[in-house]
């Protein structure tokens, strides 16, 4: 399975990452792929960037390296309502919203609430696909995340970074692996996102791609095989948008 698209990258203006959009874009090129989305934190989450930065974005290129840019934003779920910390009229000019949990940005709490949370942010018609499901910060009922994700034709993320980061890996990696298996069983679509913060990351799914296989999640299901296919996603998404003033 070739990757074409990495959706979920970061950059210095995360301010716990360590790369520029510029060297992420050039290790993407490297990496073969065509279509790299711009993710960095909401501002709610501590050294993130204020909302001036999602505002600005306009001014960079569509390509860097002959690699499409999409401007976008990790935002976060700052409730259990599922609302996000960055305002619609931010939102409405960006071209990738990622939604997540995140300690710092959103209060905890129980099962149901978190389940919640996701549920009612996967609702929210400026998301665009859902970040991390198997991360083990807020404990999640992967079934209903993955049920909600195929209703509601919103993709949801398996996580490279989740699955690579060592003092996490025995829990985290058995709760991606029941989402991925969830997520075979009910069909919904899915991305690979490297959650790249540094940039010889950018592109990396070893870990994710090996988990899709475990699992069953088959190829149809993976949307970023294809930057028509997420593009094509995209712009059916964005018509689901109302429109703002
Ligand atoms: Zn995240
Ligand atoms: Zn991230």
């Amino acid at each position: 399975m070739k990757m074409l698209v990495d959706l979920h990258t970061h950059t210095l203006a995360s301010g716990h990452a360590y790369s520029t959009i510029t060297e992420n874009a050039q290790a993407a090129a490297r990496k073969g792929l065509e279509l790299l989305g711009i993710a960095d934190h909401g501002p709610s989450l501590p050294g993130a960037p204020q909302l001036s930065y999602f505002g600005n974005m306009a001014v960079l290129p569509e390509e860097i390296y002959g690699v499409k840019i999409l401007p976008g934003v990790e935002a976060n779920i700052i409730n259990h309502e599922g609302e996000l910390d960055v305002p619609v009229c931010y939102l409405a000019r960006l071209k990738l919203v990622l939604v997540g949990l995140h300690p710092g940005s959103y209060p905890g709490g129980t099962v149901e609430e978190n389940t919640q949370a996701y549920i009612k942010a996967m609702e929210n018609p400026y998301t665009d696909a859902m970040v991390h499901p198997g991360r083990i910060d807020f404990e999640l009922d992967l079934e209903r995340i993955a049920y909600a994700s195929a209703r509601l034709n919103v993709p949801a993320e398996i996580n490279n970074s989740t699955l690579a980061v060592i003092r996490s890996k025995v829990k985290a990696s058995k709760n991606c692996s029941l989402f991925a298996r969830y997520a075979a069983k009910y069909k919904g679509p899915i991305i690979l996102g490297s959650d790249a913060h540094y940039c010889d990351r950018v592109g990396d799914f070893s870990h994710a791609l090996d988990l899709v296989r475990e699992a069953g999640i088959s190829e149809q299901q993976i949307l970023n095989t294809s930057p028509e296919r997420v593009l094509e996603y995209l712009s059916g998404r964005h018509q689901l948008r109302p429109n703002v003033a």
